[in-house]
């Protein structure tokens, strides 16, 4: 029996869920969508993307991360050209930020006991005098850095080995999927990875989809370990991280995280407000030269897809027919949930395919 899938969007959740169902010969995949790598658009959040992973879920939602994890860190051991490197990464937490009331931004990661402490390597608490000034703790642990370019560039290609097929399409509805696959025959199954698409999207139209706003400057100065802290004083809509990708990709500066803004031109006094902290937590970065060391390659702003009641990762059918899988609202956790989310993505195409009286035995899991 053969199964004729639509994959509609290729960010990093699209691709990872395309490639992880293409694994399956029964699986004829067809990824469209309105933009792809290569591409730099406001309503495309993944190559904006630091990327590394810093675990933001509560542990009783934390298996997409735990998941993803051991992937990320096999293809940075084992696949150099995935564009991936190791790099400790440091996070810093001040008091009044857990204490403030409303504080919401990646509570998880800032907790002073995580759950992912025993699933990142190394992981360990900073001595006093490891914790950068004006924060009251810390904690360590090895994770990595992903460049985006190369890692999205090389999903494609892992797809194109595996016979999926890539097309250029902008969906009006979700339906409109079902007459896009390149076998010639309407698609049984439709994967929904449009991200903040969603919100518009015919058929979807998900109304507690927003953005969580998210301006970076990207530099060519090199800074090890990367930095995240739990909060500033300039506003509560901004954050400090510092992250270096691998293989030249620069590293991003951030930033912002600002539920239900939709700007997508840098706001110059923000960016100065990012370099200024970037400087300020990691001297280093610029020799001790300020904010004039910076060498800048571009200022950039994404929106996260953000999800009032978190991601959306279940299966509905349209129209009494139609089986959609549903894998979005994934906010500033797209890539280290990616594994985790695709995974389920092919548990619940398995479950339709069983349904419709697949024998599914040879497959493994
Ligand atoms: P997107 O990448 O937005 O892709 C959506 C796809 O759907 C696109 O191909 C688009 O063209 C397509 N589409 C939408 N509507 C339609 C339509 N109507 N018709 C056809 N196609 C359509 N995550 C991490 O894990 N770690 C990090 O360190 C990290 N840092 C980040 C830093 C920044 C600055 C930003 C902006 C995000 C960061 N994130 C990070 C979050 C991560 O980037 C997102 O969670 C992830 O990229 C979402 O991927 P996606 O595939 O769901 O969506």
């Amino acid at each position: 029996m053969v199964n004729v899938i639509v994959v509609a969007g290729a960010g990093v959740s699209g691709l990872t869920s395309a490639l992880l169902l293409s694994r399956s010969k029964a699986n004829k995949v067809t990824v469209v969508a309105k933009h792809m790598p290569g591409d730099y658009d406001i309503e495309y959040a993944s190559p904006w993307a630091g990327a590394n992973v810093l675990p933001m879920a509560s542990e009783e939602n934390s298996r997409w991360e735990r998941r993803t994890w051991p992937e990320l860190k096999r293809l940075t051991e084992e696949v150099p050209e995935a564009g991936i490197h190791f790099q400790k990464a440091r996070v810093y937490r001040r008091i009044k930020d857990a204490e403030a009331p409303g504080y919401h931004l990646s509570d998880y990661l800032f907790s002073t006991d995580p759950w992912y402490k025993s699933v990142l390597p190394d992981f360990r608490e900073l001595r006093k005098d490891e914790v950068i000034p004006g924060h009251d703790s810390g904690c360590e642990f090895t994770s990595v850095c992903i460049n985006t370019v190369v890692y999205l560039s090389w999903l494609v290609g892992q797809c194109l080995k595996n016979g999926v097929v890539f097309k250029r399409a902008v969906l009006t509805d979700i339906r409109d999927a079902k007459s896009l696959s390149h076998t010639g025959q309407p698609a049984n199954i439709i994967i929904n990875a449009t991200a903040l698409g969603s919100l518009k999207l015919g058929g979807v139209e998900d109304t507690t989809m927003t953005p969580a706003r998210a301006q970076i400057v990207l530099v060519r100065n090199e800074y090890h370990p990367m930095i995240a802290t739990s909060g500033t004083d300039d506003s509560a809509t901004e954050i400090t991280y510092i992250m270096q990708r691998a293989a030249g990709g620069g590293t991003i500066l951030g930033g912002t995280y600002d539920i239900g803004n939709w700007e997508s031109a840098p706001d110059p006094n923000i960016a100065l407000r990012i370099m200024k902290r970037a400087v300020e937590a990691a001297p280093g970065l610029t020799a001790g030269k300020g904010i004039e060391g910076l060498s800048v390659i571009r200022h950039g702003v994404g929106l996260r897809p953000w999800r009032k009641d978190g991601v959306r990762i279940e299966e509905e059918v349209l129209d009494g027919s139609t089986s959609i899988v549903h894998n979005y609202g994934h906010a500033g956790w797209g890539y280290q949930g990616s594994y985790g989310c695709a995974e389920r993505v092919v548990e619940l195409v398995n479950e339709i395919r069983k349904r419709k009286g697949e024998d599914l035995s040879g497959e493994g899991k």
